[in-house]
């Protein structure tokens, strides 16, 4: 049981371990299915994704790519799950309240 969340993190090709499941995904997507990337920035290719982010985030600092954007929002959903819930009804209290006062 404890070592779940430790196998979550190691490839499973290797069977190396990480830190986590980003590193992990990194690791496999650079060694073992390297995939030709074009850097979105200035279209120069890449032996594989990872090494093309890390050239953008070189090269390209101020550059955010949808993929970036899309894993961040994911994370920011796992976070605050019952959170969010509890806000989003508190917020939409208020705008009931508040329509109700302004009628
Ligand atoms: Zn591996
Ligand atoms: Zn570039």
């Amino acid at each position: 049981m404890l070592g779940e969340c430790e196998i979550e993190n190691s490839c499973q090709f290797c069977q190396k371990m990480f830190k986590s499941k980003t590193h992990v995904r990194t690791h496999i997507e650079d060694l073992h299915f390297p995939m030709e990337t074009p850097c979105p920035c200035c279209e120069k290719i890449f032996l594989s994704k990872p090494k093309m982010l890390r050239h953008k985030s070189k090269k390209h600092p101020g550059y955010e790519s949808e993929f970036k954007k899309k894993r961040r929002k994911n994370k920011k959903k796992q976070g605050g799950k019952k959170e969010s819930k509890k806000a989003l009804a508190d917020a939409a209290a208020a705008t009931t309240e508040a329509a109700v006062v302004a009628t």
